[in-house]
C-alpha cells in the first residue's frame, strides 16, 4: 500500500480506556508514529469498553485528561467519537467512522498493547476488522514470553502469513498486523489508580497538569 499520498493518509487510532492517561500511552504511542510514519494519531477514549470492567472515572474526565495529554503535541488528536456514540464502545464502528470521515483516503492503523490483543477473539464481528484494518500490537511488560506465532488466535492463524524478519502477519485481505517491541514502560492505569488513593508518588508515571486535573476533581480518592 502507498505511503502518505494524498489519496492514502496512514492514520493511527488508538482506542483505550485512559483512567487517566499516562507516560506509557503517550511515549509509546509517539515511537508508533515515528516509527510507522503515521501521518496523525488519533486517541480515542472509550466510552464503556466492552471487554473491560466498566470505568469507574466519567468519560468526560478521561477524555478532558487526555485532550491535556496531547496538548502541544501536533501530530496526536483526540476524538469523542467513542464517547458522544454512547452504549458500547465497538472498535469496528470506530474503524468505519474513521474511513467515512476521512472519505476513504486513510489507510487504518489500530494500535493497541499485547494484553488488550490476546482478548481480541471475544470482540464484536471479530474476526471481520483484519480485512478492514492494520493493527500495531505493541509489546508491554509481563507479556515479553509470547512467542509472535503465539499471538494469533488459532481459528484465523490460516490467514495469515508470517514474516519473521519483519515480525508482522500479512492477511489474505493485504492489511497487516505488525506485533512491535515498544520501549518497555512499566506503568498502568490500575496502579496510577492505586497510588493515587493512596497518596504515593506518580510524577514519573502521568504528568503534572494530569495529576492537577485529578486533584482538582477529586478522582480517585
Ligand atoms: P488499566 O490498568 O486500567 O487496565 P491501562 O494502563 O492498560 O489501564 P488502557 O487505557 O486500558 O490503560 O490502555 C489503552 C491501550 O494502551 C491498551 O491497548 C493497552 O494495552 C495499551 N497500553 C497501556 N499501557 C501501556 C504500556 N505501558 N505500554 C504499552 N501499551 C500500553
Amino acid at each position: 500500500m502507498e505511503k502518505n499520498s494524498e489519496k492514502n493518509l496512514k492514520l493511527g487510532l488508538f482506542g483505550g480506556t485512559f483512567d487517566p492517561v499516562h507516560y506509557g500511552h503517550i511515549n509509546a504511542a509517539k515511537e508508533i508514529h515515528n516509527r510507522f510514519n503515521l501521518f496523525k494519531t488519533i486517541f480515542i477514549p472509550a466510552h464503556i469498553p466492552p471487554h473491560k470492567k466498566i470505568p469507574t472515572t466519567e468519560s468526560a474526565h478521561r477524555l478532558e485528561m487526555v485532550k491535556l495529554a496531547v496538548l502541544g503535541l501536533d501530530v496526536f488528536e483526540v476524538s469523542d467519537t467513542e464517547i458522544i456514540r454512547d452504549g458500547n464502545s465497538y472498535s469496528f464502528q470506530t474503524i468505519e467512522y474513521f474511513k467515512k470521515l476521512y472519505k476513504n483516503k486513510i489507510e487504518p492503523f489500530f494500535i493497541l498493547g499485547i494484553d488488550i490483543f490476546l482478548e481480541i477473539s471475544t470482540w464484536k464481528n471479530y474476526p471481520y476488522f483484519f480485512s478492514e484494518s492494520n493493527f500495531i500490537v505493541m509489546n508491554r511488560p509481563g507479556y515479553t514470553s509470547i512467542k509472535p506465532e503465539d499471538i494469533l488466535p488459532s481459528d484465523i492463524a490460516s490467514e495469515f502469513d508470517y514474516n519473521h524478519e519483519k515480525n508482522s502477519f500479512k492477511h489474505k485481505s493485504g492489511y497487516y498486523i505488525h506485533y512491535v517491541n515498544v520501549t518497555p514502560y512499566d506503568i498502568s492505569s490500575t496502579d496510577i489508580r492505586a497510588k493515587i488513593k493512596k497518596k504515593q508518588e506518580t510524577t514519573s508515571l502521568i504528568s503534572d497538569k494530569i495529576l492537577e486535573y485529578i486533584k482538582i476533581n477529586h478522582l480517585y480518592t
